[in-house]
């Protein structure tokens, strides 16, 4: 089985006019840690986590992995090697279950063993067969997870892929993912808004603010308040929420 990859961002910054939605980010991702990007709305998660796959080139740094420049060699090799999820999921509309999650071999990767993949991620190996619409929101995320890894990839980029979803599929969903990522020895970076989900699932959690990383820290320094202010405000969320049902638990 490949190693788990390392992914490090140097000097990564990428402005819209004056705004800069990413502002010299750098750190790295050792391999096989999950981690968490976690911030408002508009801070600049997305962008980031997109300067990996090239579907956006930095103004200015490099995103390496493994230490090779992503943007030496062409595009749809580097996606081969990266497993992508989003919210909206982009399944094809007009392809089967099957056909969706095979198309890394499509694009010239190796064979697929499309009922291995849907063990994987928990669905009935008879959905193969259906279009996306015949499918519930997290059923076709958990596709969409599938068709992230049938190729095989190593590193696992997920841009708030549980977002639509209702809170107890939302938590089925995000234990699957933690489990995969143990079991098949992946580096991943989950992007979400939501604190709980970050503290809940990953090894670290980033926290960005207007482009730039604020916090850096465990889960356990988080909760602990050694985030700062900012990471400090995003965790009182679920806190309060926390505090607030054992509370009740007691009356
Ligand atoms: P997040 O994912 O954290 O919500 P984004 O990375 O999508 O944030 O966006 C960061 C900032 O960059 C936001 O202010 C957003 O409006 C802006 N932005 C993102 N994409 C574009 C674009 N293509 N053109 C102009 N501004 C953009
Ligand atoms: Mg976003």
């Amino acid at each position: 089985m490949p190693a788990p990859p390392r992914l490090a961002f140097e000097g990564v910054t990428k402005a819209y006019g004056a705004m800069r939605a990413v502002d010299d980010v750098t750190l790295a991702i050792e391999p096989g840690q999950f981690v968490a990007l976690v911030g408002q709305s508009g801070s600049g998660k997305s962008t980031l986590l997109k300067t990996v796959n090239r579907l956006i080139e930095p103004d200015a740094g490099r995103v390496t992995i493994d230490g090779a420049d992503v943007s030496d060699g062409p595009a749809p090799a580097l996606r081969r090697r990266i497993g992508y999820v989003f919210q909206n999921v982009g399944l094809f509309p007009h392809l089967t279950v099957a056909e969706n999650i095979a198309m890394p071999q499509r694009i010239g990767g190796a064979p697929v063993d499309v009922a291995a993949r849907l063990d994987q991620v928990e669905l009935p190996r008879e959905l193969a067969s259906r279009s996306p619409a015949q499918l519930s929101g997290g059923q076709r995320q958990r596709v969409g997870l599938a068709r992230a890894l049938a190729g095989e990839a190593k590193l696992l980029l997920m841009d708030e892929p549980f977002g639509a979803l209702d809170p107890l599929t939302r938590d089925a969903l995000g234990r699957r993912v933690r489990g995969l990522h143990d079991q098949l020895g992946l580096t991943t970076l989950l992007v979400t808004h939501d604190m709980a989900e970050a503290l809940l699932l990953a090894d670290r959690v980033l926290v960005m603010d207007a482009g730039r990383i604020v916090a850096d820290a465990t889960p356990a320094e988080l909760l602990a308040g050694r985030g700062g202010s900012i990471a400090d405000a995003l965790v009182a969320v679920p806190r309060e929420q926390a505090r607030a049902l054992a509370a009740m638990d007691r009356e």
